[in-house]
């Protein structure tokens, strides 16, 4: 029989500080609340209350799979290396893979992922056209030793992640396999209070608009978007803009003496010109190991994503390489290079003629320098690598885009025969011939998207979770633990229960206002405060924790009032 918690054995330990080691409001508030615990850098434990908004947001995640007929499965955290050299990804995935090996010295990696097992499982037995689709998911941990584990749950070495893969026989399949989860996944963030925006997203080496992010959008967030009212988002990492380019005037070609100038800010501010006038020069070895010079307006960053589908596994200079290589820091330009070293350009400074670079000599650059007349850019090193900002024109409607910052949660993928070919996946069709699958693949941040929930709800007093995600609807609050008023604080508990409603009973021997302050901390969406007087009036208080709303209510109705309010806002 269901009952209600009470929070005297409830093992939310809170903290009255801001612990030192967080700086999102959501992760100290997780940390305050008592919900998460590190057991080490990137992997925490989630304690009671957090666990249940989990299992919240994974039977969420569970209702909208089995609406579109995805079927739930669970294969092995563990993953034998042989599957991941089937996919050539063995070699290519960097320190981030997890690798082990066992007394055998066989070796495995803890999945970051699933595409190689979910492929490897269907490549024997999924034999048929007729079979298809056929779309399975799992809810489980994944691994990922990242570079910079931080922010709690938002980026973790491990982490709870909903995988899903589809297998259709044809491309039009696949696309109507992946609308469907994209659409799930916009209801899902819904669902759990998210507000999220789709955004066009890297899609790596398959090109095409084929991957979207939803991004729940927050000061805190780790992503970077551009999005215009036109309808129009992007990840800066996908985003291709219309770049406004500023150049100098036409002229004869000057040598500057610019001291104290090795940023773009000292140099337009001492040239009297804006940024964009100026060109970024970022010094990199390519991922064939040649030394180049990579050229961007100056109010532009080179991104790291599209730079590195543009030069493979590049990176950028260290100071010994950008002397070894006859380069001189904060001056570089494209005249008068060192020999073999060589010069890229960002695709928008095509338009520009006229460029302020670097005199590839200490303190000086060159002004007037003329594209064509001064120096070239030979035709195949033109690269789209700068990274979209506010302000660049919209590559849909150009009009100026608005940037704003995000948290991704998910993100859905076409992978088309990408796994199926290299795995040797394939189906016999109906002209009889084997073909590879047509593959998709879908992952939700599960334990991200609790901690996005939380930095999208709270205020200075705690978290204000939203009803469908909240660990309890409901907190009866008595302000004496024993006597008359707590017995109507049990009853209410118990008839609350009895309604359908989650409830916790703050039964600890605290003073009020410790208990409110947890209350609010904690963020039940519902109080129900019932002290002496109310009790003598038969009235108990309910606080609506989102607006900070006071309501007497009689306490034999109390029940039916919190369920008209908290039912509709389960979305189930
Ligand atoms: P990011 O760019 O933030 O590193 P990703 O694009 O590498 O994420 P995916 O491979 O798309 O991540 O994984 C699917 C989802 O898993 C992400 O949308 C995100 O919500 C979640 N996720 C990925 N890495 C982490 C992590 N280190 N900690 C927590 N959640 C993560
Ligand atoms: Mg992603």
């Amino acid at each position: 029989m269901k009952t209600f918690a009470k929070m005297s054995s409830t093992y939310a330990p809170t903290l009255k500080e801001d612990p030192a080691e967080a700086e999102l409001a959501s992760h100290k508030l997780l940390l305050r609340a008592g919900m998460i615990r590190k057991t080490a850098a990137g992997l925490y434990s989630y304690l009671p209350l957090a666990w249940r908004s989990l299992l919240k947001i994974e039977a969420v995640i569970r209702e909208e799979m089995e609406a579109i007929g995805a079927q739930e499965m669970l294969v092995p955290m563990v993953t034998p290396a042989e599957l991941w050299h089937d996919s050539g990804r063995w070699d290519k995935y960097g320190p981030e893979l997890m690798r082990m090996e066992d007394r055998h010295g066989r070796e495995f990696c803890l999945g970051p992922t699933h595409e190689e097992t979910f492929t490897d499982l269907v490549r024997n037995e999924l034999r048929s056209y007729k079979q298809l689709p056929v779309t399975l998911y799992q809810i489980q941990d994944k691994f990922r030793d990242e570079m910079r584990p931080r922010f709690g749950l938002m980026r973790g070495r491990e982490f709870i992640m909903k995988d899903a893969y589809s297998f259709d026989a044809t491309v039009e399949g696949m696309q109507k396999s992946y609308e469907e989860q994209k659409e799930a996944y916009a209801r899902i963030c819904e669902r759990c209070g998210l507000q999220a925006l789709p955004v066009v997203a890297d899609s790596g080496q398959i090109g095409g608009d084929t991957s979207v992010e939803y991004m729940a959008i927050a000061e805190a967030g780790e992503a970077e978007l551009v999005w215009c009212d036109c309808g129009f988002a992007a990840d800066t990492e996908a985003a291709t803009a219309g770049i406004r380019i500023e150049e100098c005037e036409p002229g004869d070609m000057q040598k500057v003496l610019t001291p104290e100038c090795s940023t773009i800010a000292d140099l337009a501010a001492f040239l009297k010109v804006p940024e964009a006038a100026t060109r970024k020069a970022l010094a990199i070895v390519t991922g064939e190991g040649k030394p180049a010079v990579v050229f961007v307006p100056g109010d532009h960053e080179m991104n790291d994503v599209k730079a590195e589908h543009a030069f493979g596994d590049f990176h950028l200079m260290t100071d010994e390489e950008i002397e070894y290589y006859g380069l001189v820091k904060g001056f570089m330009g494209p005249v008068g290079l060192p020999e073999g070293v060589l010069a890229f350009a960002d695709e928008s400074l095509r338009e520009s003629e006229w460029w302020i670079v670097g005199a590839n000599e200490k303190d000086n650059h060159l002004v007037h320098a003329q594209r064509g007349r001064d120096f070239v850019i030979v035709d195949d090193r033109w690269v789209d690598v700068a990274t979209a900002r506010e302000g660049d024109a919209c590559p849909r409607c150009g009009k100026p885009l608005h940037g704003a910052r995000g948290i991704e949660v998910s993100q859905v993928f076409q992978l088309g025969t990408k796994y199926s070919e290299s795995m040797g996946a394939t189906f016999m069709d109906e002209d009889g011939k084997e073909k590879p699958f047509q593959m998709g693949c879908y992952g939700i941040g599960v334990s991200r998207t609790l901690q996005a929930v939380v930095e999208q709800h709270h205020d200075e007093h705690g978290i204000v979770w939203p009803v469908c995600v909240a660990p309890y609807e409901v907190e009866v609050v008595p302000l004496d633990v024993k006597g008359e008023v707590y017995d109507a604080a049990v009853q209410i508990a118990a008839a609350a229960v009895d309604a359908g409603l989650e409830v916790v009973l703050d039964d600890r021997k605290e003073r009020a206002g410790v208990k409110f302050a947890d209350a609010d901390l904690m963020g039940f969406p519902y109080q129900v405060v019932l002290g002496r007087r109310g009790v003598k009036n038969g009235v108990a208080e309910v606080k609506v924790r989102s607006t900070g709303e006071r309501v007497d209510v009689p306490i034999d109705a109390v029940c039916e009032w919190l369920a008209q309010k908290i039912v509709p806002q389960r979305m189930r």
